[in-house]
């Protein structure tokens, strides 16, 4: 009988997982993908849409078309998991019984957690995203406050990248210097990654964008426009954009199958569940500390899917693990970007900010529809 292997989440890793299961264990699997909308989104791309510089329709797939055939979808919500009995409830009162299981629900936002923030813009959701683009058509002059509510969150570069794209933005409406723009990091550096804060910093600087550290925001006051530290500092906005706390997904926490913020405990190498048999967790649903970014999730997905495969053929387990390898870019404006690179053992490094990257990224953000969820890349 062929074995069942249930992922939740369609997002990058769980497609991936998906697809090279059912492709290496050729037919000896029954694997089921779970999603709560059956549409794919590629997030990265929210950072475009949130200067007009993409549309949403360009960021979103059926999940179906990215699929095998011999995948099955199955478009609703987890909403428990029972390890011991080894079964998954779904929103519509189905439940689906697994021999593995592997959890790629991804990250939700929370920006309801911070007070007063609920009117304030992000580019962390396609909603969010497409409603900043309009705030800043509508904007003339003033203080663009860029604020993080909470570690971890997804793509650490992504309020520098934000930044770095703003500052184009207004410089090609011509509206740049009557703008301030503001970016506050709760870290005394401009992102978690030493290396490459240091490359970027001095970029700021030349580019007018004031970098405040040790900014970790505690609360907003909407009337006022102000935003305010835990370290107690207080800074005024004009348009306030903040990157969203973020937490694991609702059905980690009510199935206590991760810690308090949802986040699912596993190995760092084999991503196995410390605790529960027959369990994997991939990409930004777990509790490993190393960047929540789509490029985790891919080489995740591979390491996971590799090991079920040797569950389901009864082979021993693979000797490859996943070794903490990251790979992001990271625009810095004017045409230009640079990348990070690191793993467990080797620290973060990242070039001299040229062209040939910022193409690399936009070339990468198209083909990526029929290259990653199939698991094409290595
Ligand atoms: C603005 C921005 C810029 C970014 N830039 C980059 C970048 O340049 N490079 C990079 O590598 N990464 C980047 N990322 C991060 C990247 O998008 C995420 O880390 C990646 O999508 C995580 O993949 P995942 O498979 O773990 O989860 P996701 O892709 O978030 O997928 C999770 C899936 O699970 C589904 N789901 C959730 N709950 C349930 C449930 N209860 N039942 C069933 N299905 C459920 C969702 O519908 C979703 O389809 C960026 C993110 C943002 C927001």
């Amino acid at each position: 009988m062929a074995a069942e292997v249930v992922i939740l989440g369609g997002g990058v890793g769980g497609t991936i997982v998906a697809n090279l299961v059912a492709k290496e264990t050729h037919r000896r699997a029954h694997v089921t993908l779970v999603d709560a909308t059956g549409i794919h989104v590629y997030q990265p791309g929210f950072l475009y849409v949130a200067i007009g510089l993409e549309q949403p329709a360009a960021l979103q797939r059926p999940e179906s078309q990215l699929l095998r055939p011999d995948v099955s979808l199955v478009v609703d919500r987890a909403t428990r998991v029972d390890p011991a009995a080894r079964r998954v409830l779904l929103e519509s009162g189905r439940t689906l019984r697994y021999d593995q299981l592997v959890v790629a629900t991804g990250s939700r936002t929370v920006l309801e957690e911070v007070p007063g923030a609920l009117g304030a813009h992000d580019f962390y959701t396609m909603a969010g995203a497409t409603r900043l683009y309009k705030a800043l058509q509508e904007f003339e002059r003033g203080t663009i406050v860029i604020g993080v509510a909470g570690i971890p969150y997804k793509c650490p570069p992504a309020p520098v990248e934000f930044a770095f794209l703003l500052d184009d933005y207004l410089r090609a409406r011509g509206i740049r210097e009557k703008t301030q723009v503001k970016l506050l990091s709760p870290l005394n550096r401009a992102f978690t990654i030493e290396a490459t804060s240091k490359l970027v910093q001095p970029i700021l600087a030349e580019r007018g964008i004031e970098l405040t550290g040790f900014f970790n925001v505690e609360s907003v006051d909407p009337v006022a426009k102000t935003v305010t530290s835990m370290e107690g500092e207080t800074v005024e906005y004009d348009l306030l954009v903040l990157v969203p706390p973020h937490r694991g997904q609702m059905v980690i926490e009510t199935s206590r199958l991760g810690d308090e913020r949802g986040w699912v405990p596993v190995d760092k190498n084999t991503l196995k569940h410390t605790e529960f048999e027959h369990v994997w967790a991939i990409g930004d649903a777990t509790n490993i500390p190393i960047s929540k970014s789509g490029s985790v999730a891919h080489y995740e997905a591979t390491i996971a899917a590799a090991e079920i495969v040797a569950e389901v053929k009864g082979e021993s387990p693979p000797a490859h693990v996943y070794d903490g390898k990251v790979m992001c870019f990271l625009e810095t404006g004017q045409g230009q970007a640079t990348t990070i690179r690191f793993d467990y053992t080797h620290p973060p490094v990242s070039p001299k900010p040229a062209r040939r990257w910022h193409w690399a990224k936009a070339v990468f953000n198209k083909t990526y529809w029929h290259t990653v969820p199939q698991g094409r890349l290595p």
